[in-house]
């Protein structure tokens, strides 16, 4: 966990391993969680170098893999410029034209400081926590709760 992180952040490195620990270990997670590390990326970017979306590291929780939907759980820390923690809970897409993935809950916190980072990273670890212990697990409930198109009953060919 140290080598992805900042310089300025490094005292938040025990606190970010228990919590993804207790993500990890829940039971719906068991196994199906992956993670990707970027210590290439853990100093702040050159001014203007780099837009958008640099990842130092994220984790992907698959809660469904049906062939031809999905539904995914996953938690980031980017610098988008600022650093962030960015969780959310993503389905696949339906609509036309394809967006490929819909992000239907989603938590996002610039940080700081060290215990901005914890916070920030237990706030979306929670979030987390609570789909698995409570789903839904199907990704179409969850595009019916926010007014996506459905999967097509039969699949595509
Ligand atoms: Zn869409």
């Amino acid at each position: 966990m140290r080598d992805v992180l900042p310089l300025d952040y490094v005292a938040a490195g025990d606190d970010l391993t228990n919590l993804a620990l207790r993500l990890e270990t829940h039971r719906a997670a068991a196994n199906r969680t992956a993670w990707h590390w970027y210590p290439e990326h853990a100093e702040h970017p050159q001014e203007s170098s780099e837009r958008g979306y640099l990842l130092l590291l994220d984790a992907t929780i698959v809660l469904a893999d049906l062939n031809t939907d999905w539904l995914e759980l996953t938690l980031d820390i980017a610098w988008r410029p600022e650093l962030t923690v960015n969780a959310a809970v993503e389905v696949g897409c339906w609509c036309q034209p394809d967006h490929n993935v819909h992000q239907v809950r989603k938590e996002r916190r610039s940080v700081a400081s060290p215990q901005d980072l914890v916070d920030a990273f237990a706030a979306g670890a929670a979030m987390l926590l609570d789909v698995l212990e409570s789903g839904p697990f199907e990704p179409s409930t969850w595009r019916t709760r926010t007014g996506l198109p459905n999967a097509p009953v039969a699949p595509r060919q």
